[in-house]
């Protein structure tokens, strides 16, 4: 089976971390990989956001990522992509027609959906639809001046997820509460909405001995260490974990911080807007800020880690709390978007309500207090029973078995 994966703004290939770069270019980097594992040839198209890439590049045997120019080569804040739509997606038009035509194509966020719709629209090919976010329910988490302000963008985004709902042969939804939304707020039919949760790679993300991540990674042996891993956007919730970790010290005088994630040290212009709220919480000798790291390194700083806080206000899935248990290290997040069926186990850390930093100071220090060793392997097993690669991916491939049309001659799946 030929799949093509549309990922407009997130290259397969990117290290994550950074300002555009997150959960979708892992989800569909790995998903790629596996696909391609399974016997489908697999194509990743994405914006060329880096001229120092080439225009094809392989992923893994039988998956690789082809690069299309749409604006200028380099990089281009999520909220532009519109400009560049147009020739986006005459360019993914233009793959489809050089390849000579896939079984699936399988588009990821709203602008990918514009280009889905477009070569449905022109080569009848079984479209399959992951959303990643949705408009409505960021348009409410974020502040009510920068959602008034983006009133066109959010009704144009509306109109595109919904007619991806009505016109795609299945919809991918990550969590029971995106499920509900995606009936609820788009009105997408039952029939066409599939619930897979998204898989880590429970190999590369395991437990490791914490006293040797630490020393790996030069960070104290005894001290309490929490763990933020993520970009640093404001719907992160970064500053209410800054404040709450304030309160933490008061019970803790020795816990740090530390935040992978952000822009690289050698890209900043300054010490950022993290670095200068710390400063301002009298925190900087015991926040450390090491940047973005490749996938691969996060499991060494989830296996460090005593718990990792996912603060976020809006959080459609948040990879980062299964894989910090697929680690075995405890996760107190916030209660909202997909983190309410992940962390749902007071076995494996807790849940509190966005924006809350005294709350989110609360758990912490409870977590912290009661040791993660104890929680150990009810956080290994929440995330390999619940989230393993393996049934994410047959989830997936059952998904597309559905949707495509048998071809003459083809013989199966693979
Ligand atoms: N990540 C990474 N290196 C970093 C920061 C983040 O590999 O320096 C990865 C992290 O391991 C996770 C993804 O980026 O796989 C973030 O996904 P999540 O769903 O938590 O958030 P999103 O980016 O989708 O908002």
């Amino acid at each position: 089976m030929r799949v093509l994966h549309i990922s407009d703004h997130a290259d397969p290939l990117a290290t994550p971390g950074g300002e555009f770069c997150g959960g979708q270019n892992v989800y569909v980097r790995e998903l790629a990989r596996r696909l391609a594992g399974s016997g489908c040839t697999v194509d990743v198209v994405t914006r060329w956001a880096d001229g120092r890439l080439a225009r094809q590049e392989p992923i893994a045997p039988g998956a690789r990522t082809v690069r299309v120019p749409a604006g200028p080569v380099g990089p281009l804040p999520r909220e532009r992509f519109g400009d560049v739509l147009d020739e986006f997606c005459a360019g993914v038009v233009g793959l489809h027609e050089e390849v000579g035509g896939y079984d699936v194509v399988h588009s990821h966020y709203w602008y990918s959906a514009v280009a889905a719709l477009r070569l449905g629209d022109r080569h009848g090919v079984p479209l399959v639809h992951t959303h990643h976010s949705l408009g409505a329910v960021r348009r409410a988490a974020i502040g009510r001046d920068e959602a008034d302000e983006a009133e066109e963008h959010f009704a144009a985004r509306h109109r595109i997820e919904r007619r991806i709902g009505l016109r795609a042969a299945a919809v991918v939804a990550s969590s029971p509460g995106e499920l509900a939304d995606l009936r609820r707020l788009l009105g997408t039919p039952l029939d066409r909405l599939h619930l897979v949760p998204p898989g880590v790679d429970t190999e590369l993300l395991t437990p490791r001995d914490r006293a040797l991540a630490r020393a790996e990674l030069s960070l104290p042996a005894d001290a309490p260490v929490v763990l933020f891993v993520g970009r640093l956007e404001a719907r992160k919730g970064w500053e209410d974990l800054v404040a709450a970790f304030a309160l933490v010290r008061r019970t803790l005088p020795g816990a740090v911080l530390v935040v992978v994630g952000g822009d690289a040290p050698e890209r900043r212009a300054g010490p950022g807007p993290l670095a200068a709220l710390v400063e301002r919480h009298g925190l900087t000798g015991s926040v450390d800020l090491r940047g973005p790291v490749p996938h691969a390194a996060t499991a060494r700083y989830y296996s460090a880690a005593d718990v990792t806080a996912v603060p976020s206000h809006y959080e459609p899935f948040g990879l980062v709390a299964v894989e910090s248990m697929a680690c075995g290290t405890p996760v107190v997040a916030t209660g909202v978007g997909g983190l309410r069926w992940s962390v749902a186990d007071p076995r494996v850390g807790a849940l509190v309500p966005p924006r809350d930093p005294a709350a989110l100071a609360k758990a912490l220090v409870d977590v912290l207090a009661s040791g993660s060793a104890g929680r150990r392997q009810a956080c290994v097993d929440r995330a390999t029973r619940g989230y393993g690669a393996e049934r994410w991916v047959d989830g997936i491939r059952e998904v597309y078995r559905r949707v495509a049309a048998p071809r003459v001659g083809a013989t199966g799946l693979s």
